[in-house]
């Protein structure tokens, strides 16, 4: 295939990646080209329809042939307080008489028609993988931002109506492009609910084509964006390098841009400074807006900061603003990091804030962040969690038991600390950013759909803050 290396890269660590959610996928049984799989719960099914069915079918294909059909076993459900869950150890789970709560086929040869379709739903129900939150009730508009939200309310008022197409935003890090990404789509989806809006990462829109791609399902993957209506990419600069995938956006583009679809980008550099792009499409960033969101002014910082408290039933005085507002001054991140560690300071001294208390408390938060959230930290409280040497997670091994807490690091490691997926991937025993990436997305991924994985997220967050 014209897969270029970075790309057959990412179709490795793909595979990598599915050892989080594999390794608790049993096949129970193959019988005339039906394969059956035990998973844990209905969750793991619908999760592998939708994000694995294309990979399984063309792996199926290869190796047992056409029209396999495949079932799953879901484990039963133990009634809570009884027992412990089956889930409850994650070095493996007991395949011994397991309780067939449902099975349902899926006939893979048809499921191929689209990854995204879930079988035996005619209608397509695509996601727009919108976050309520950041929507443009609750974007502060100030001088850093003013031009770019502006557009952006105004495009979604009129998307692909409007000769803002595509809308390109660009800015440093943390200033706020995700949230006015997603907030076009949210404001899209209210007033005008027919229309298609998906949102998603240039990461994820990567991934999903390397995976369509090794499955030999390239066209159906391009005729499910052509069905989009509004298609927002948030990061679009990690297209870099990657050549067959840019081909693949090149198409996507044109196709909804000539059928009047808005095409929303985000990214860390304007169009002419993204490098290994192809000029095609550095030409179509430019079709229509480009509009930087800078780094928040004073004034701008600070109605953040009264915004945020006022929502959590805080006034501050103004000098207290105005400290705060000059104390942290490279991003809005950062700003609602530290206004909400003070926000939990002054609860747990049950004082009033007052300028003195502020400043502690800052200095505090300072001391702290130097003191301990930094990646070996983070390998430390992961390594006595699961109680396993810094040598097995730096390791190679893809044991559950090491690999697991590895992913977990990896993870907290680019949630906590500002370290690019490089950086992380070195001080993780020589991992390259793609396996970090990779590490991340499962994390994030599967933690909504497994109770286990988000326990351990919570109690080891706890772990690294106490
Ligand atoms: P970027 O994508 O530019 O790196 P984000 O959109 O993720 O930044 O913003 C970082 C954080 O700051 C998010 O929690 C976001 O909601 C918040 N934020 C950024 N800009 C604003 C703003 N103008 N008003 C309110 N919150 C903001
Ligand atoms: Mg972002």
């Amino acid at each position: 295939d014209n897969l270029s290396a970075s790309e057959h890269e990412d179709v490795k660590k793909l595979e990598h990646s599915f050892d989080l959610l594999f390794d608790r996928v049993q096949p129970v049984s193959l019988i005339n080209h039906n394969l059956t799989l035990l998973v844990p719960s209905d969750f793991y099914k619908e999760y592998i329809e939708e994000n694995y069915l294309s990979l399984l079918s063309a792996a199926l294909k290869k190796n047992i042939g056409k029209g396999v059909k495949l079932w799953y076993s879901v484990m039963e459900n133990k009634p809570q307080g009884l027992e412990k869950p089956a889930t409850q150890n994650y070095k493996g789970i007991s395949v011994q008489a397991p309780k067939v709560q449902e099975v349902l086929p899926t006939t893979v040869s048809k499921s191929l028609v689209n990854p995204f379709v879930v079988p035996g739903i005619k209608k397509v129900n695509i996601d727009a993988n919108l976050n309520p939150n950041l929507s443009f009730d609750n974007f502060v508009e100030g001088e850093s931002n003013k031009f770019a939200c502006t557009v952006a309310k105004t495009i979604a008022k009129r998307p692909g109506a409007t000769s803002f197409n595509p809308l390109f935003i660009h800015g440093g890090v943390g200033v706020g492009k995700t949230h006015l990404a997603h907030a076009i789509g949210l404001d899209i989806k209210q007033n005008l609910p027919d229309k298609v809006v998906l949102y998603l990462s240039s990461e994820k829109f990567i991934q999903q084509f390397v995976s369509a791609a090794k499955a030999q399902n390239k066209t159906d993957f391009g005729n499910f964006y052509q069905m989009v209506d509004v298609l927002i990419i948030d990061d679009i600069q990690f297209l870099s390098g990657k050549a067959a995938t840019q081909d693949m956006f090149f198409h996507i583009f044109d196709h909804l841009h000539q059928n009047g679809k808005q095409i929303i980008l985000t990214s860390d550099k304007a169009p002419a400074d993204i490098q290994d792009i192809q000029e095609r499409i550095v030409s179509r960033f430019k079709w229509g807006l480009s509009a930087e969101v800078k780094s928040p002014d004073f004034d701008t910082r600070k109605k953040i900061i009264v915004d945020k408290l006022h929502r959590d039933g805080i006034v501050l005085k103004d000098d207290m603003v105005d400290f705060l507002a000059g104390e942290v001054k490279s991003n809005v991140r950062e700003l609602i990091g530290v206004i909400n560690s003070v926000i939990a300071h002054s609860m747990i001294s049950k004082s009033d804030l007052s300028l003195d208390l502020l400043k502690e408390t800052i200095n505090k938060i300072a001391a702290n962040q130097k003191k301990t959230i930094n990646i070996p930290y983070i390998q430390e409280v992961v390594c006595e969690y699961f109680g396993i040497q810094r040598e097995q997670l730096l390791s190679k091994t893809r044991k559950r038991e090491i690999a697991l807490p590895r992913q977990l690091a990896m993870y907290f490691a680019k949630e906590y600390t500002n370290a690019t997926f490089t950086k992380i991937g070195e001080e993780m025993g020589g991992k390259d950013h793609s396996t970090v990436m990779y590490a991340c997305e499962t994390i994030r991924d599967v933690s909504k759909i497994d109770k286990e994985l988000k326990k351990y997220l919570k109690e080891i967050k706890d772990k690294i803050f106490e």
